[in-house]
């Protein structure tokens, strides 16, 4: 169809538990596919595709910490979570001939690059997919803050937060049967109402920055796609 992108380029920010469904741990070929292919559909509309992709399908280090690990190792566990995430999905997508490329914030040569922001630059500009793996390489963060932290390194306009609700609501839908999608909000209104979207470390960046949010459900076929060209009935917008 006739589809036409609002963004040249755009960072896509995937939780670890979206690749694991409802299966509790690990990552489901059959959602990796899907992924893959709902990536593909505004790369081939000519949009440059980031992806960073969460670890929680695998390991989180608040978890580890609770139970008496050192956070900060268990923190290094969770962002090489994201990295074994990461070769999945881009291993996924070269499957169906898209050129990727896996950069991560804890140097691992063997495996992938390192995170060289003017080489991702480059990888994006020439059409190839750049996934950030080992979120932002520091403890205490998260892959959400990492997202929002390439987003603006690499000048994206907007970052996808695919999750498992098709947005933000006033309260729990899982809890409450009355909560209500809110369509627009703005960065103050997510930190002062608390709402779980992102953390609040996340949150800060992109208003400090101006960094336009929207939040929907990765499991909408063609959501992605939708969000890209600027289609507002999907999700909820936060800018
Ligand atoms: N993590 C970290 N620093 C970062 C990003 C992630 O230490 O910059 C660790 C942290 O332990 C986190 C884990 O990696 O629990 C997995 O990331 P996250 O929980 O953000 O994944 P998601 O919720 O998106 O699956």
């Amino acid at each position: 169809d006739t589809l036409e992108p609002r963004y040249k380029r755009i960072l896509l920010k995937l939780s670890g538990e979206a690749l694991m469904g409802d299966q509790g741990f690990g990552i489901r070929p059959d959602i990796l596919q899907y992924v893959a292919e709902e990536i593909r559909s505004i790369h081939d509309l000519g949009v440059e595709v980031a992806v960073v992709v969460g670890g929680g399908n695998i390991f989180r280090g608040i978890a580890a910490s609770s139970y008496g690990m050192d956070r900060a190792s268990a923190d290094h566990m969770g962002m090489l979570a994201t990295v074994i995430n990461s070769l999945a999905l881009q291993g996924t997508l070269e499957g169906k001939g898209l050129q990727t490329r896996v950069q991560s914030a804890i140097s691992m040569h063997e495996v992938c690059e390192p995170f060289i922001l003017r080489r991702a630059v480059r990888h994006l500009e020439k059409g190839r997919i750049v996934i950030f793996a080992a979120g932002t390489g520091s403890p205490y963060f998260t892959t959400d803050t990492a997202a929002v932290l390439r987003a603006q390194e690499i000048h994206a306009e907007i970052l996808l937060k695919a999750t498992k609700v098709n947005g933000v609501y006033d309260s729990d839908p899982e809890k409450n049967k009355d909560a209500k999608l809110i369509k627009k909000l703005t960065y103050m209104q997510v930190l002062e109402r608390q709402l779980q979207v992102m953390d609040m470390t996340a949150i800060s960046l992109a208003m400090d920055n101006g960094l336009p949010l929207s939040v929907f459900d990765l499991l909408g076929k063609g959501n992605i796609a939708r969000v890209v060209c600027g289609d507002e009935s999907i999700g909820t917008l936060i800018r």
